[in-house]
């Protein structure tokens, strides 16, 4: 799921967004290896992100977060961010032809236009 080298694993925190790597540290933190966390909090402390604002992200996403049958939280089919919406859609081979139909899971970004959340909403 996440490369198993600190060094990718650093590399790899580097170039993700801010967003992103707030919801490996909570979301996915059961699923990742202690080291891989410790990099993660590392970089988002460099970028000027407190723990404050890492427990802030967590209590806003943890009540929407999708989980499978074993519990473990579902991620984006576009950007592998957590996923907050489950469609059910065509999958396709070459994305043209209908093969069957299948849930997919949309991170907020992603989310399919019908499921986009009001104007008034605040902000995720
Ligand atoms: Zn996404």
């Amino acid at each position: 799921m996440f490369p198993a080298d600190p060094a990718k694993v650093l590399a790899n925190a580097r170039k993700a967004e801010t967003e992103d790597l707030l919801d490996r540290v909570t979301v996915f933190r059961e699923v990742m290896e202690p080291f891989a966390v410790e990099i993660i909090e590392a970089e988002l402390a460099r970028r000027g992100v407190t723990p404050d604002d890492i427990a802030q992200h967590h209590r806003r996403l943890k009540p929407r977060i999708l989980r499978d049958a074993q519990g473990i939280p579902l991620r984006c089919c576009r950007c592998g961010r957590a996923a907050v919406v489950a469609v059910s859609d065509w999958h396709r081979l070459l994305g043209l032809l209908p093969l069957f139909r299948r849930r997919f899971a949309y991170c907020d970004r992603h989310r399919p236009d019908q499921f986009a959340l009001p104007e008034s909403s605040p902000p995720l």
